[in-house]
């Protein structure tokens, strides 16, 4: 009852609600229905998705969100923005998607958290994307539960950023993406250059495109 009262009194900003491909990081290629939330805290120079940072989106009741859900047969929900932690509904959305089967996906830029979500956080894939406005800034509690950081390759990311203290985990455990922005043949080849200083030092990370992209879908 409390249950139903909460999915009916909450709401989420939500920008669109989607099926696709996850077209980037280490689950890439997976059926993905995205949920993208709106509103940003950052402003980063080449963000594909100008559309979700300010005002605007739908304010929806968080039992419709659910119910979108209900209907679709893919069962990976990708929870994304914008930021989905300037959202205060997100642990409860998660707890609900995870009650409804999903596997779930947070795609965080890593600067915020919410202590509400952190006894879901293990059951969840969260790719944390350091972004170079905020100084590669993560939060300690969020970086301590990411399954994988995802950098963007543009002009600003050095090898000095990526062999931080607070990346090291990652790094040693083989869950740095290396992503070339807007997949520019440029990027692409800063990304090679920075994945083979790497591994110079003995890490191995990965060059992944936005395969979305590459195959034109959104
Ligand atoms: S953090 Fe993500 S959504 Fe926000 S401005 Fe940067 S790229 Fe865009």
């Amino acid at each position: 009852m409390l249950r139903n009262q909460a999915s009916g009194t909450l709401t989420l900003n939500v920008n669109e609600i989607y099926e696709t491909l996850q077209g980037e990081g280490l689950l890439a290629g997976t059926p993905s229905l995205f949920i993208r939330l709106q509103g940003c805290n950052l402003r980063c120079p080449w963000c594909d998705q100008p559309e979700s940072l300010g005002e605007g989106g739908n304010m929806l009741k968080m039992e419709e969100v659910l119910l979108r859900a209900s209907s679709s047969k893919v069962r990976h929900a990708v929870i994304t923005g914008g930021e989905p932690f300037l959202s205060p509904g997100l642990p409860f959305l998660v707890k609900e998607l995870l009650e409804m089967g999903f596997s779930i996906q947070i795609e965080t830029n890593g600067t915020l958290w919410n202590s509400s979500l952190e006894p879901l956080a293990p059951s969840v894939h969260i790719t944390c994307s350091p972004k170079g406005v905020a100084g590669y800034y993560t939060h300690p509690a969020l970086l301590k539960y990411a399954k994988e950081l995802k950098f963007v390759v543009d002009g600003q990311l050095e090898d000095k950023v990526l062999l931080r203290e607070e990346f090291r985990t990652h790094l040693e455990s083989k869950r740095v993406v290396l992503q070339p922005e807007s997949n520019k043949k440029e990027m692409f080849e800063r990304a090679l250059d920075l994945q083979s200083r790497l591994l110079e030092k003995g890490f191995t990370t990965r060059v992944i495109p936005q395969i979305h992209k590459l195959i034109g879908i959104p």
